[in-house]
């Protein structure tokens, strides 16, 4: 058979811009990123993204930036057109993102574009259509606010076998997030919200007063936001800065999360990655990996910024010698924030703004990270204290919890024996491997024969129709979900091993608005030196339930208990919600005779114009049953058909509230809660709960109480009342509280000495 020669024909133009267009553009989540940049390019503080199938059917980004001018429509969508860059030499010192003037014409190519846009001082908008590049008919006025909206519909519609290899909408939905959930932490001050078209939430939401860590907290969790450091270096020979936020030594995922950030572009380093992953190496356990936030400013003559848009792996100049500096700084840190003893030393004033990374130093990194004399610490200014020391007395836990015997059953007849199920309230948190409560818990759970293994509450699945304003969808969190599950959960397990298999909780996503604008409250409001000092802080002692001595650094604090504690459980109920493990009680407590003992109770305020208590408390039973679902879903609250309680709601592991609060909880359950609003019933209902839960004065009764032999479980000899503030509460404050600012300003938090101002007293005599 005779060869014969294929005849070479010039492709169709439409054609080879498909196929240059399909190079550019891979996959929804490409689209997003590229039309992401230009409303950063455009100025914008606002960008809301709306989806549909995966962004197959339809991407629509919105922003508030400054617009295109109606003169430039015809062309936005053409190759190589670009307000960004006239003169090649211009390339070299390129600040904004596009300039190949690529991606909306690449779009056009394989998608219908929609632009409305509106520029400050046009007096209306102006929406145009596009194909393949080219407008389709002239812009037509139509109304609009400030900003570009650019609509694309049918994604690959004209290139079938794309279209065919992305036939996963939850796939690409899950790509879009992980891409606009990245910016939105790079881009704190500016608001991002991503949601699917027709749903009211968002499934990333970050708001325009966020900081960075806000941003990651929303989008990764408290596990991962809750152990991070600040980083930050500088060289001038290599022309380069870094920035960004690490997690310790105490956080680990079975795969690194990497955000890499190079002149503000959305890059990928497998040799910076790799560079980082040998430092932690040595901290972490075995085949587990960090959370990393970098953002890293190259001089643009260094890197190459010509590279393709899909292509994210970067290489730039001196690449070794930045790398090296990079790994020598998080080494730095983590050692910083892990050595066993430190010597601090108080750098700041009293209400100073600090970055933690600044103020501390550590003795055994101080040879590598700092130079220079005016790093130098003076003896006065040495403590020799250190926040992560445990005290022997932490693992002498006294064997009954103190808190659920005694005065208890007289009042009110209530009992708890027992642990239930696994506290859902951990779940996010990390376990350090010092932590021997753990362990403690689960022997207590092995040896007491009271205990018994049961459901775990969390696997429940959601009954529907509790909620107005949204609905519990695990595909609807992906990005929270997936770094929970890699991490936490794993983490459960390992230290659990021993307990049944029915104890490993799975987290419930929770999508609530109303719960997720609460956690914004609370986060936004959160004092960051204060939180600092509760996370390092040496406690020193407890002057009486209500109040307690901490040191952190030079200094000396009086720290109300109550209100902290209040507060802890407040934010723990808002975080956790629906999360949480059940502490059932040994026998149900009725709810009728709990409301006639507050009512008999004369804080209850009660008066004969009421009406009759027994009538009061009937029907306060009759409304608390009607509300049995929500509070057994959501707080673990549960109420059996007689109108007993059952179970309350297991906050932290060790930790039963004060029965003899339950009668007053219970008709304030009924009189103060607003039931009426999603929002507002949740705030209330929380505030009712951690009121109940807090450390009050009621707790010295357990000391002056003759019978109680309790004094002797613990071997310290200290009331076990004071076991739990320390090592219970006190111990969750470092990590579960974010304090707010008030704190510093309403006396529930005093600095009473400060030691170089004690060394000048001293001097003086
Ligand atoms: P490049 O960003 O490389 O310039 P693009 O194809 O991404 O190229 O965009 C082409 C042009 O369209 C931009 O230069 C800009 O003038 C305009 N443009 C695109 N999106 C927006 C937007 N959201 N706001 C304002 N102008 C925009
Ligand atoms: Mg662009």
């Amino acid at each position: 058979m005779a060869l014969v020669a294929g005849v070479i024909r010039r492709l169709d133009e439409a054609v080879v811009n498909r196929i240059a267009a399909g190079e550019v553009i891979q996959r929804p989540a490409n689209a997003i990123k590229e039309m992401i940049e230009n409303c950063l390019d455009a100025k914008s503080t606002s960008i809301q993204v709306v989806v549909k199938e995966g962004g197959l059917k339809l991407i629509q980004v919105q922003d508030n930036g400054c617009g295109i001018r109606k003169e430039d429509l015809h062309i936005v969508c053409e190759r190589f057109t670009t307000s960004k860059l006239q003169k090649f030499e211009d390339l070299a010192s390129i600040s904004t993102y596009g300039f190949r003037g690529e991606a909306l014409a690449s779009i056009s190519h394989v998608a219908h574009v929609t632009v409305t846009t509106k520029t400050a001082d046009a007096k209306c908008a102006y929406r145009a259509s596009y194909s393949d590049g080219k407008i389709k008919a002239p812009p037509k006025p139509c109304a609009g606010n400030q900003g570009t909206q650019i609509m694309v519909e049918d994604l690959f519609y004209n290139v079938n076998t794309r279209r065919k290899a992305l036939k996963n909408p939850s796939e690409e939905y899950a790509k879009i997030l992980e891409v606009v959930g990245r910016y939105a932490i790079h881009n704190s001050g500016i608001s991002f919200s991503v949601k699917k078209q027709g749903d009211t939430v968002s499934d990333v939401r970050t708001l325009a007063n966020a900081t960075t860590v806000d941003n990651i907290r929303s989008i990764f969790g408290n596990a991962v936001s809750r152990e991070l450091i600040e980083v930050g270096c500088e060289d001038v020979n290599l022309a380069f800065k870094m920035k960004g936020y690490i997690t310790n030594a105490n956080y680990s995922v079975k795969k690194c999360i990497f955000l890499l950030f190079i002149n503000h572009r959305l890059v990928e380093s497998t040799a910076l990655r790799k560079a980082i992953e040998t430092v932690y190496a040595a901290y972490l356990p075995k085949s587990t990996h960090p959370f990393l936030y970098l953002s890293l400013e190259i001089a643009p003559k260094n890197v190459d910024v010509n590279v393709h848009p899909t292509k994210h792996e970067v290489h730039f100049l001196h690449e070794d010698s930045i790398l090296e500096r990079v790994q020598q700084h998080i080494e730095s840190k983590l050692l910083g924030s892990n050595s066993s003893r430190m010597y601090f030393t108080q750098t700041l004033l009293p209400g100073a703004e600090c970055s933690s990374s600044e103020v501390v130093k550590s003795a055994a990194s101080s040879s590598t990270a700092t130079k220079g004399t005016s790093d130098k610490v003076y003896a006065h200014q040495m403590v020799r204290t250190d926040s992560r020391e445990q005290k022997l007395d932490a693992f002498l836990q006294p064997v009954n919890n103190p808190l659920s015997t005694g005065p208890t059953e007289e009042t009110t007849g209530v009992n708890v024996r027992a642990l239930e199920g696994t506290s859902g309230g951990q779940q996010d948190r990390p376990v350090r491997p010092q932590d021997a409560e753990m362990e403690d818990v689960s022997e207590l759970l092995e040896t007491a024969d009271l205990i018994e293994m049961a459901d775990v509450q969390q696997d429940a699945v959601m009954p529907g129709g509790l909620s107005k304003s949204g609905h519990l969808s695990p595909e609807k969190a992906l990005p929270r979900k997936r770094p929970r599950e890699d991490t936490d959960i794993q983490m459960e397990e390992d230290t659990r091993k021993e307990m049944t298999a029915a104890c490993t909780p799975k987290r419930r996503i929770i999508n609530l608005t109303s719960v997720l604008t609460l956690q914004e409250e609370i986060s936004s409001q959160a004092h960051e030196s204060l939180q600092e000092m509760l996370r390092d802080h040496s406690f020193v002692g407890c002057v009486s339930p209500q109040w307690a001595l901490v040191q952190h650094r030079t200094k000396l604090y009086l720290l109300n208990t109550t209100k902290l504690s209040q507060e802890l459980f407040y934010q723990i109920l808002i975080y956790d919600f629906a999360n949480f493990g059940v502490l059932r009680l040994s026998e149900p407590a009725p709810l009728y005779e709990l409301a006639m003992l507050a009512l008999e109770d004369p804080e209850s305020g009660w008066t004969e114009e009421d009406g009759p208590k027994e009538g009061l408390a009937e029907y306060i039973v009759e409304f608390l049953k009607k509300k049995t679902e929500m509070l057994k879903d959501y707080f673990s609250l549960e109420i059996d058909e007689e109108g007993n309680l059952t179970g309350l709601p297991l906050l932290i592991d060790n930790y039963i509230p004060l029965l003899e609060g339950l009668p007053m909880f219970v008709l304030r359950l009924a009189t103060e809660v607003n039931w009426d609003e999603e929002k507002e019933c949740f705030e209330s209902l929380s505030k009712e709960l951690s009121m109940f839960y807090s450390i009050r004065k009621q707790y010295i009764i357990d000391e002056t109480n003759p019978t109680s032999s309790q004094n002797e479980d613990s071997d310290s000899g200290s009331p076990p009342w004071k076991w739990t503030v320390e090592h219970v509460v006190y111990k969750a404050f470092r990590t579960h509280l974010l304090p707010p600012k008030h704190f510093t300003d309403d006396g529930n938090i005093l600095q009473l000495a400060n030691l170089p101002d004690l060394y000048k007293v001293f001097e003086r005599c």
